[in-house]
């Protein structure tokens, strides 16, 4: 595997310069009968070999979904009533449904390009993004990932490492 790049200018030109391929990628996976198993091993390897902690631009670019008990955990974590934390660090998405509040910077709980809230943050920050891990299969994830792949340096060198995987042309 060749060095993964992480500059976020050269990500961004990138993925949208192969939107089309990468969204042609997830159908030539599943015809070609790409494993499970194996891919999630590639996507760990990469993932293992990028700093999030330089990056955090999906915190920046994405929102961040909130399960029902994570509203208490985060409550909790920030010494705020559920009525509070609702009020002052959420905020309802037609598409999405409740979310993490955004600023200019990206997501409330952004400081500098560390997450405030680490050690309490949602399971869709933990697992992002959806690569290595997420609910359902890899396979039905890839829907997401050609746009991810425009901001995400995870993304981006998993795909490229997924081509060369499967030979896709
Ligand atoms: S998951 Fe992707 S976008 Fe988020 S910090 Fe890590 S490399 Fe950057
Ligand atoms: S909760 Fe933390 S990890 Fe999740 S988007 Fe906000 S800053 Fe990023």
């Amino acid at each position: 595997m060749n060095a993964p790049i992480t500059d976020l200018v050269q990500i961004q030109r990138l993925g949208e310069k192969k939107l089309d391929e990468n969204k042609r990628l997830r159908v030539y996976m599943k015809t070609h009968g790409a494993v499970e198993r194996r891919l999630r091993k590639i996507a760990t390897d990469v993932e293992d070999r990028i700093d999030c902690k330089v990056c955090a631009n999906c915190c920046r670019v994405a929102t961040a979904t909130l399960k029902d008990r994570e509203i208490d955990v985060l409550a909790k974590f920030i010494g705020a009533s559920r009525r509070e934390f609702l009020a002052g660090y959420t905020e309802v998405s037609k598409e999405e449904g409740r979310v993490l509040k955004r600023t200019e910077k990206g997501c409330v709980f952004l400081e500098g390009n560390l997450c405030g809230v680490y050690e309490a943050r949602p399971d869709t920050c933990n697992d992002f993004p959806h690569l290595a891990r997420g609910p359902g299969s890899l396979m039905s994830r890839m829907w997401h990932m050609p746009d991810r792949a425009t901001y995400c340096p995870i993304a981006y060198n998993t795909l490229e490492a997924f081509k060369e995987e499967t030979g896709f042309r």
